[in-house]
């Protein structure tokens, strides 16, 4: 039997009445003759409900039962979706993770797929079931508890389970009809793209794009899944959507296929600090110990070399995501309290955003740089970070000019128009 992955976000089951209408689109797959995996998130709302309980319960929270708490959403959209289906007449039963067992490493929050055996739901399917009902974002540790994938996982459930059972196709379906040029909610202006290579999408993703979580596509890349993103609330066929893709199928090249925002960020500057050799890696081990994920990093060359000057000073500035600000504070403060670096001030901005544009074509074209400052600076944005990879530019700006930024790209890029 030939079969399909089907994942629900949070919205496209956030009532009874929708996951009826999930599970007609899962009926039609079936009529049409493929044994279905239907991955699930909770109800939307759910979980940052759920993760609202555990902080007001317990501030420092042990990991484990944050997972317990937090992976309940989608048991629940996993039992009604299973119920909803066999009252449609199609043979359906629901798995939670450690059912499956969804096998996972033990970073509770942040969990990743050791393995998932097939047996259980093979067995089923060839007793006639054709939907296995899969709670997402969840699996079990080596030590039986239960985990989480961190916000956004069900993404990756579905690429891993289309990967695991060799699915001709991973459709995620959610509340928009595809991946667009932009957040369509930032910019009116924003182009649906038919087709988006995996480097883009994974790209887009961590630069902070929530359509698709960034390790699903990572993982879709890895074992090859056609996956594709596409409207729950609207009628779809084959050709709807997004195709995720390796880059030899896309025919559009522009040079630039895309602009993502991330509003969580924040920056922060030791001043006076001394430059001397070993003072990066004083300064981001115990960043890294401490569990700081540091994003973009600036060293200011001071006025003296240090050779001859081995009293000259720099400051250093890094980005992190703004709720580890504390963590990184703290990791700095016991870093100068043990004698490892000395610093005279640590400054901290909370109202920064980090806006990227991506596409492959960067790697042959000059000039993207060039026209995203003059975009911006048209704009009278002023930018304090700039870092760059092969096939992205991402600058630090003030929140607040966050969605001109967003927009004056969009149309510098002509990103409204195709190639
Ligand atoms: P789900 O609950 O189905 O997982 P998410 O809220 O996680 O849905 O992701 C869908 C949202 O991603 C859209 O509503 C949209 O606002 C946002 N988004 C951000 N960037 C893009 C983009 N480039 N293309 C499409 N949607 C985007
Ligand atoms: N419900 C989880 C979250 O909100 C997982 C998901 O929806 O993908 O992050
Ligand atoms: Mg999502």
């Amino acid at each position: 039997m030939p079969l399909l992955v089907m994942k629900f976000g949070g919205t496209s089951v956030a009532d009874l009445a929708r996951i009826k209408n999930a599970a007609q689109k899962v009926k039609r797959e079936v009529e049409r003759g493929y044994d279905v995996i239907v991955i699930v998130s909770a109800m939307s709302g759910k979980t940052n409900e759920l993760v609202g309980w555990v902080e007001q319960t317990s501030p420092l929270f042990d990991a484990r039962e944050y997972d317990a708490v937090v992976s309940s959403g989608e048991n629940v959209t996993a039992g009604l979706m299973a119920l909803t289906l066999q009252e449609m007449d199609v043979p359906a039963r629901s798995w939670q993770g450690w059912q499956v067992p969804i096998n996972t490493t033990s970073a509770h929050s942040a969990a990743r797929f050791v393995s998932i055996p097939r047996d259980n739901i093979d067995a089923k399917f060839a007793e006639g079931m054709k939907v296995a009902v899969i709670a997402g974002f969840q699996g079990v540790s080596p030590e039986g508890r239960i985990t989480t994938l961190g916000r956004g996982g069900s993404d990756t459930t579905a690429v891993a389970f289309a990967a695991a059972f060799g699915a001709e196709r991973c459709d995620i379906y959610t509340d928009v009809d595809g991946v667009y040029t932009t957040d369509p909610r930032i910019s009116s202006k924003a182009r649906k793209l038919d087709k988006i290579a995996y480097e883009e999408m994974l790209e887009l993703a961590s630069l902070g794009a929530k359509v698709l979580q960034t390790r699903s596509v990572e993982l879709a890349m890895r074992f090859n899944v056609r996956l594709r993103v596409l409207s729950s609330f609207e009628e779809t066929d084959e050709t709807s959507g997004t195709l995720v893709c390796g880059e030899e199928e896309i025919m559009e090249s522009k040079v630039v296929s895309g602009v993502a925002y991330s509003r969580d960020e924040a920056k922060i500057t030791l001043v006076t600090v001394e430059d001397r050799p070993g003072i990066a890696a004083a300064i981001f081990g115990p960043l890294s110990e401490a569990g700081v994920n540091v994003d973009m990093i600036v060293q200011n060359i001071s006025e003296k070399d240090y050779e001859n000057h081995p009293g000259a000073v720099t400051d250093m500035t890094f980005s992190c995501p703004i709720n580890q600000v504390a963590r990184a504070k703290k990791a700095m403060e016991d870093a100068r309290t043990a004698g490892l670096i000395n610093y005279d001030d640590l400054a901290v901005d909370t109202e920064v955003a980090k806006v990227s544009v991506v596409g492959i074509g960067m790697r042959s074209h000059a000039g993207v740089a060039a026209t995203m400052f003059k975009a911006l600076s048209a704009e009278n944005v002023n930018i304090k970070v700039i870092s760059t990879s092969e096939i992205k530019i991402s600058v630090l700006i003030d929140r607040k000019y966050m969605e001109l930024a967003v927009q004056a790209l969009h149309d510098a890029f002509e990103l409204e128009k195709s190639a």
